[in-house]
């Protein structure tokens, strides 16, 4: 369902809390807890400055080490002369009708961005960015046909958590806690960018840090099999997989990365995965139903038999059409059609209500600003052109 059909945009530049100075030095924002205590130590200091320094940060928002009261102003100057405090700058800020937010924001290698949050009753979703840009296609993807600039580094992403808590009123007590629930889902395949984005990861479940639940951090994947296989040895998140289509087939087509990880490893990886957790949680399958493309209802029987063994919850994702894609939105009638196929199967089935689409930051829909290093975007800028000078052309 589209929420809103006027578009209503307020861009708000806002300043960088530091300026992106002394480079060379040690950037204390995007730390984790283990790594600010390694810091530390190494420098002959107690670790459990470390916890301090976190929570100065990511609890209460401060940028500045001289503000850091509980800390001696001896070790505080050494600090200032060695570390300093960098997040991302934030450039734009719209404002859907619905009350959902994008936020674009500007990282190191000069590309934007985007964040989204989304309120909901009882609670707030900050759908996360791990790369400019991405290097796989998925061909329902805006972000996929921009092409790849750069990975984030940790203070990049963890730094979208910290501006979305610092915009809503996180640290002067606003609001509490108006971040609920993080999903890696939004530019990027979060598992191409491994490392920095495990210690965002830890930074956002730590007490000391943002304290959110591992059931409520979600790392959404194309299907990375190699960095599933090693992910229980990194975090206990929840974990999304991006399916879109129950058969090889068709699975390569929309999500080309199949070719090289197809159903069969991917499920069998998650299954690994789920079983080293030890609780109760079961993945989440996204599927983005394109009409005439995946929702047939012979795809929906087929997906019921090709999970029958594999516990999940399934989300359909109604496709949120962009400029640069021919497929369309399904009917209605084929979103019920799939949806009452998969509960008659024994599935829980939800289907994701269409958010922040008037700001272009629907499922799908995020793009920034990318200097594309694949190619990727001009070839798909061409396709376009060509398309749409036949459809203009005299027959
Ligand atoms: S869906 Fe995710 S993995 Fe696929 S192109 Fe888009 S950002 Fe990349």
């Amino acid at each position: 369902m589209t929420l809103a059909t006027t578009p209503t945009l307020i861009p708000k530049p806002t300043p960088t809390p530091t300026p992106q100075s002394a480079a060379a030095k040690a950037n204390l924002a995007g730390m984790s807890l283990a790594r600010l205590r390694e810091y530390f130590e190494a420098r002959g200091e107690k670790p459990f400055r470390a916890a301090q320094v976190l929570k100065w940060i990511h609890q209460r928002g401060v940028t500045d080490i001289q503000a850091m009261t509980d800390i001696s102003k001896s070790l505080r100057d050494k600090l200032a002369a060695d570390a300093v405090i960098v997040l991302p700058t934030i450039v734009e800020d719209f404002e859907s009708e619905d009350g959902s937010h994008k936020w674009i924001i500007e990282v190191a290698s000069g590309s934007r961005v985007e964040m989204v949050y989304i309120p909901e009753s009882g609670r707030g979703t900050l759908c996360v960015s791990s790369q400019a840009g991405c290097t796989l296609d998925c061909s329902f993807c805006a972000t996929g046909k921009q092409g790849f600039n750069s990975n984030l580094t940790v203070a990049e992403i963890i730094g979208q958590l910290w501006w979305a808590n610092k915009k809503l009123g996180g640290f002067d007590g606003v609001l509490e806690r108006p971040v609920s629930n993080v999903v890696m889902m939004g530019m990027g395949e979060p598992l191409l960018n491994f490392e920095p984005v495990m210690e965002a990861l830890s930074l956002m479940m730590e007490d000391s840090a943002y304290g959110l639940s591992k059931r409520k951090v979600t790392i959404s994947t194309s299907g990375v099999v190699p960095a599933i296989d090693k992910l229980k040895d990194f975090t206990d998140a929840s974990i999304a997989v991006s399916l879109h289509a129950p058969n090889d087939a068709l699975r390569s087509e929309i999500v080309p990365i199949n070719k090289k990880y197809p159903i069969a490893m991917l499920l069998n990886s998650v299954k690994g995965y789920m079983a080293s957790l030890n609780d109760k949680r079961v993945p989440v399958i996204e599927y983005t139903l394109i009409a005439g493309v995946n929702d047939h209802r012979q795809h929906a029987r087929e997906l019921a038999v090709l999970l029958a063994d594999f516990p999940c919850k399934i989300n359909i994702i109604p496709f949120n059409p962009f400029s640069l894609s021919d497929y369309k939105r399904p009917s209605s009638t084929s979103i019920t059609n799939f949806r009452q196929i998969l509960q008659q199967a024994g599935y829980t089935v939800t289907v994701r209500t269409t958010r922040a689409d008037d700001i272009g930051a629907a499922c799908g829909q995020l793009v920034g600003d990318v200097a594309d290093q694949t190619k990727r975007s001009s070839r798909h800028l061409a396709r376009r052109d060509v398309i749409a000078s036949s459809a203009g052309a005299p027959r």
